[in-house]
């Protein structure tokens, strides 16, 4: 067992295993089987049609962008596409659910086995495999805050694509966890079969976890609901790591059971033991047809496909040489592949020297300033023309690595690019002897006796000096020449 997956225990240490089962909505402009239009945020009860609200009579009729979306995502996450396929009703009532079934597939999926390879930060990849995906309508909305007495229901979700996709219980750590979901995200937004927006429900997430010792068989599992945000998903299974351990280093016995995570206490809590687990009565569904697929459509679709967040991670890797972590972060989200590629354009020369530099810049600076102001990169103050700009005024050694640093706080703040500001605060790099060489006289005056120590053998304090000049010239002197001129003058 790696190191990394080790939770330690009282009674030592412990593996988790954990699968995840995704909800993704597909894009498209209607439903799955009705008409009716998809967009979030309208009206509550305005995109509902006769189907959607289960009146006597209606008959669905499947959506063939809905499908084609399907078979994409399918092709996106290595999986086999099922030609014939079946819909099948899964019985339940709830009031938010005006049929009293959903209709989904159970025993044959559109989608059958894949897999995902996600990178960790150590630069390992682990191989995920995927179960199944299938098709299925979500159910409407209950809405119990608008009113002390009475539950309201909007139907505006019911009848919505999903695509459900359940992984095999292969993830041993949050972090993996986290870097599937993220993975699987990038994925259907490359392909632009689901926005990923987990904000707005439109992929949540329920979280299967159990713990076991090395070589053991699985443990009892369980499932934590409706997961939106890939920082809560981790919370959720290092609470529920350390609350089932404790449970089983106490001798009792974890129960499978349907948990809520509490976002507020970042805490899991029991919804439903499986004791009551429904009984859904699945059975095809007699007013669909099964699905059946024509194999040159899937070929066709899989033609039709854009560069895929793995294909364009190794594309950078190859390119720029770039490390697959760095690269994998850089394809991560689409906006931030295009961001780097767009730099990339500009950057003055183009070669893998400053490609690495820029993936540096985008990734710690841009990103850290990012994160510490809660912004996403379309609202980056510093444009990937003007961040290539600043590599490049790094790249002629025009400012150093760490002038640029105060460069790009102002560029930061302003917007402006990296050489008016350098031009406007005095931040150019001295280059030319003359100045140079006036300041290390000076700092060599002012310490003779290092000199002396130095000069008879204390190698070290050649570094002291060099910081002495740069600190005089307030870090705007080239260091490569200051390097230069002082140990000749040391000689
Ligand atoms: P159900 O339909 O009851 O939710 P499934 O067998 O379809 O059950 O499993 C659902 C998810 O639970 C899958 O993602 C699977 O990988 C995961 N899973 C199954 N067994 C375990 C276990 N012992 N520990 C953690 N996850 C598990
Ligand atoms: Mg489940």
């Amino acid at each position: 067992m790696d190191n990394r997956y080790i939770y330690e225990g009282a009674s030592g240490p412990w593996e988790l295993v954990i699968g995840l089962e995704v909800h993704a909505q597909i894009i498209s402009n209607s439903k799955l089987f009705s008409g009716a239009a998809t967009e979030f945020g309208a009206e509550p009860n305005t995109q509902v049609s006769l189907v959607d609200a289960a009146m006597p009579g209606m008959l669905p009729v499947i959506n063939e962008v809905c499908i084609e979306q399907a078979i994409k995502t399918g092709l996106g996450i290595n999986a086999e596409i099922n030609l014939h396929s079946v819909f099948d009703r899964k019985n339940y009532f709830y009031a938010d659910l005006p049929q009293g079934y959903q209709i989904s597939q159970y025993l044959q999926p559109i989608v059958g086995q894949g897999h995902l390879d996600v990178e960790l930060e150590d630069g390992s990849v682990r191989r995920i495999g995927i179960t199944r995906l299938h098709l299925e309508q979500d159910a409407g909305k209950s809405i119990h805050d608008q009113h002390p007495q009475k539950s309201y229901i909007d139907l505006n979700r019911s009848g919505v694509a999903l695509m459900e996709i359940v992984s095999e219980p292969d993830i041993r750590s949050a972090e993996e966890a986290s870097a599937y979901v993220h993975k699987l995200r990038s994925i259907v937004r490359c392909l632009e079969t689901c926005d990923g927006n987990m904000d707005q429900g439109s992929m949540r997430v329920d979280v299967n976890v159990s713990v076991r010792k090395a070589g053991a068989p699985f443990g009892t599992r369980a499932e934590i609901k409706n997961v939106n945000s890939i920082k809560f998903l981790a919370q959720a299974i290092h609470y529920e790591a350390d609350r089932q351990i404790s449970i089983l280093e106490e001798g009792g016995e974890v129960q499978q059971e349907t948990r809520l995570f509490d976002a507020a206490r970042g805490t899991t809590r029991p919804m439903r033991s499986k004791e009551h687990a429904h009984d859904y009565r699945y059975f095809p569904d007699p007013d669909l047809p099964p699905l059946v697929i024509d194999k040159a459509w899937v070929e066709a679709i899989r033609k039709s496909m854009p560069e895929l967040p793995d294909a364009k991670k190794a594309r950078l890797m190859k390119d720029y040489e770039l490390t697959a972590y760095d690269a994998s972060v850089l394809v991560r989200e689409t906006e931030t592949a295009a961001y780097f590629e767009e730099a990339l354009k500009s950057l003055k020369p183009s070669n893998t020297k400053s490609a690495k530099l820029l993936a540096n810049w985008l990734i710690g600076e841009v990103f850290g300033a990012l994160n510490r102001e809660d912004k996403t990169l379309s609202e980056s103050p510093v444009s990937a023309t003007h961040l290539a700009g600043l590599v490049n005024q790094i790249q002629d050694g025009v400012i150093s690595g760490k002038i640029a640093k105060e460069v790009f706080s102002l560029m930061w703040e302003t917007g402006k690019d990296a050489s008016s500001l350098i031009e406007e605060h005095g931040l150019k790099q001295v280059s030319d002897d003359g100045p140079i060489l006036v300041v290390i006289d000076k700092i060599l005056a002012a310490h003779s006796d290092k000199v002396v120590e130095y000069q008879s053998g204390k190698d070290k304090l050649f570094g002291f000096f060099v910081g002495q000049v740069m600190k005089e010239m307030a870090g705007k002197a080239n260091p490569d020449l200051v390097n230069k001129l002082l140990k000749e003058k040391l000689k």
